[in-house]
C-alpha cells in the first residue's frame, strides 16, 4: 500500500463521515446489532482462524467473540437510549449544547486480543456508536482474522445500507500506520499497544498542521500492595489467585500484575514460597507471536540481570520459539526506588515480589511509581484502618484501584474505567472500555440562539428524543 492510496482512504472516510453522521441513532444501533450477528454467523471459522494466528486456546477466543459481540450491543443501546449526548439547555439566554462527533477515527488493532480490541473491537464500536466512520489497521500478527471480522462489518453495511466506506481495513508496516496518522482528514486514533508504539502515534500526531488526540493504551505494571494481616490470614488463597492471575493467557494482558508489593517479614516470605509452588504448577503457554516471545525472554532476562534480583521460581528450559514457562523474582523496596528499571512492564508470565522494610519505604515505592491502569490491595478491615495513606497514593497512581481482587479481568460495563495517567495511557480523562468509551471521539457544539426548527432533535424544547437534559441546571427527560 503506498500514500496514494492511504490519501483514497482517507477521503472516503471523510466523505462517508459527511453520510454517516446524519443517520439516525436508532438505524446506527441497528447496524451495531447487525455487525454483530454478522461475527456469530462466522463464530466457528473465526476462532478457528484466530486460534491458528495466535495461539490463543479456543475457550478464550469463544469468550472473548461474546465480549466483542455484548460490546457492540452496548453501545447499540447506548445511543438507542440517547443521553450520552450530554444535552444542556439554559433557556432564558437560549444556549444549548451536545456532544457530536469529531470525523474519521483511526484504530490500530491490538496483537493481544484479536477481537474484543481489534477490527470490531471497543474502539471501533464507540467511534460508529458516536457517528464517526472508522478506518482500521489490522494488526499484522493476525491479518487472516482481521480481515474475516472485517468481512462480518462489510456484510452489515451493505445489509444496514450504511455509506459503503463507513468501515474500512487497512494491512501494511508501520509507514502506512504513519501515513494514516498523518493524513489531513484522521480526526483521532484509537492505540492499544507498547509504549514505544504509542509514543509514535504521539509524536505523528503532534507534528500535522493541525495536530489530533491520540488515544493510546501501553504500558502498566499494575502494581499490587499485599497489606500485613491479609497475608497472615489469606496467604493460601491469595498465592493461588496470583499464579492463575500472573499467568492468565500467557501474562499478555494490560491488566497482568506484575509487581507485588509487601512488608518484610514471616508472613511475605510465607507468600513467596507459596506463590512460587503455585506458579510451578501451570504447565507452559504458548505466547501470541515469535516476536512478543522474543520481547518476553529480552525483558525477563535484563531485568534478571539488574542487581539484587533474585529469581525465586525458574522457568522451565523449553526450545520453542512461542512456549514460555512463568518465572517469579524477588528485590527490595530499596533496590526498586534506586533502580527504575525494576519498575518496567516484561509483557508475560513474569512478576516482580518488592519486600519493603517498613511503612515509609512502602509508601516511598509507591510515590515513584509511574502512572497505572490498574492497583490492587489486599488487606483485612483492620489493615485499611491503619494503612490509610496507601490506599490515597493509588487513588492518584492509577485509573482503577481493586480490592482483594487480581487486577486481569477487566468488566464491559458503563462505570469501567481502562485507562490511566501516563504512561499507561496518554490521556487519564479517558477509558477504552465501557460506554464512556465513546467520550474520546466526541466534542461538545454549542448551538446560541438557535430557533427549535433548527436545532438537532436532542435539544429541541419539548424533548422529542425523551433523553434526560440538565435544563436550567435541573436534571429532566
Ligand atoms: P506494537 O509494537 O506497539 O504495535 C501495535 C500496532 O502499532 C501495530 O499495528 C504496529 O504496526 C503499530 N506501530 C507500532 N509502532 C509504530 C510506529 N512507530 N509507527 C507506526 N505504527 C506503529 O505492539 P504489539 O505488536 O502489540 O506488541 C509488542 C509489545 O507491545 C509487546 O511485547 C508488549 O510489550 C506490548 N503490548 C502491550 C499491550 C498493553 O495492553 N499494554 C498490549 C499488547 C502489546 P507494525 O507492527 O506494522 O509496525
Amino acid at each position: 500500500m503506498d500514500s496514494m492510496h492511504v490519501d483514497t482512504i482517507m477521503q472516503q472516510a471523510s466523505q462517508a463521515f459527511e453520510q454517516y453522521k446524519r443517520i439516525k441513532p436508532a438505524q446506527r444501533a441497528a447496524f451495531l446489532e447487525t455487525i454483530a450477528a454478522e461475527i456469530v454467523a462466522r463464530k466457528d471459522m473465526l476462532v478457528q482462524m484466530a486460534g491458528e494466528e495466535t495461539n490463543l486456546p479456543a475457550a478464550r477466543l469463544n469468550g472473548e467473540i461474546g465480549r466483542t459481540t455484548h460490546q457492540l450491543q452496548m453501545f447499540a443501546n447506548l445511543i438507542k437510549e440517547g443521553s450520552w449526548v450530554e444535552a444542556v439547555i439554559d433557556t432564558k439566554p437560549n444556549i444549548r449544547k451536545m456532544l457530536i462527533p469529531v470525523g474519521p477515527v483511526v484504530v490500530f488493532g491490538a496483537s493481544n486480543f484479536p477481537f474484543a480490541f481489534s477490527t470490531a473491537g471497543g474502539d471501533t464500536a464507540s467511534a460508529l456508536a458516536a457517528g464517526a466512520s472508522v478506518v482500521i489497521k489490522g494488526h499484522p500478527a493476525h491479518q487472516r482474522t482481521s480481515l474475516l471480522v472485517f468481512e462480518a462489518i462489510q456484510a452489515a453495511i451493505t445489509q444496514s445500507g450504511m455509506p459503503l466506506y463507513t468501515v474500512q481495513h487497512v494491512t501494511g508496516d508501520y509507514h502506512i500506520g504513519k501515513e494514516l496518522v498523518m493524513h489531513p482528514a484522521t480526526t483521532s486514533v484509537g492505540f492499544t499497544g507498547s509504549f514505544q508504539g504509542g509514543k509514535a502515534l504521539v509524536a505523528y500526531a503532534a507534528q500535522r498542521e493541525t495536530p489530533i488526540p491520540v488515544f493510546a493504551e501501553m504500558g502498566s505494571v499494575n502494581p499490587v500492595v499485599l497489606l500485613p494481616e491479609a497475608l497472615q490470614t489469606r496467604a493460601t488463597e491469595l498465592a493461588t489467585t496470583f499464579a492463575t492471575s500472573i499467568t492468565l493467557g500467557a501474562g499478555q494482558f494490560c491488566t497482568n500484575p506484575g509487581l507485588l508489593i509487601g512488608l518484610q517479614s514471616e508472613a511475605f516470605t510465607q507468600f513467596q514460597q507459596l506463590l512460587g509452588a503455585a506458579m510451578e504448577q501451570t504447565s507452559p503457554q504458548r505466547m501470541l507471536h515469535p516476536g512478543i516471545h522474543q520481547a518476553f525472554l529480552k525483558g525477563r532476562s535484563e531485568m534478571l540481570a539488574q542487581q539484587e534480583v533474585s529469581l525465586l521460581e525458574h522457568p522451565a528450559q523449553i526450545v520453542d520459539d512461542t512456549m514460555v514457562g512463568p518465572s517469579l523474582a524477588l528485590t527490595s523496596g530499596a533496590a526498586l526506588l534506586a533502580n527504575p528499571a525494576l519498575k518496567e512492564e516484561v509483557f508475560g508470565p513474569h512478576a516482580l515480589l518488592v519486600a519493603c522494610k517498613d511503612k515509609a519505604e512502602l509508601l516511598q515505592v509507591l510515590k515513584s511509581l509511574k502512572g497505572q491502569l490498574t492497583t490492587s490491595i489486599m488487606a483485612t478491615t483492620n489493615d485499611l484502618a491503619n494503612w490509610q495513606e496507601v490506599v490515597e497514593l493509588q487513588i492518584s497512581l492509577a485509573g482503577r484501584i481493586i480490592l482483594n481482587n487480581p487486577p486481569t479481568g477487566v468488566e464491559v460495563c458503563a462505570a469501567m474505567m481502562h485507562g490511566g495517567p501516563y504512561p499507561a495511557t496518554t490521556d487519564a480523562r479517558y477509558t477504552s472500555v465501557g460506554t464512556a468509551a465513546i467520550r474520546r471521539w466526541v466534542r461538545p457544539i454549542c448551538f446560541q440562539q438557535f430557533s427549535d426548527d433548527l436545532l438537532p432533535d436532542e435539544l429541541k424544547q419539548n424533548n422529542p428524543c425523551g433523553i434526560w437534559r440538565l435544563v436550567d441546571n435541573t436534571f429532566t427527560r
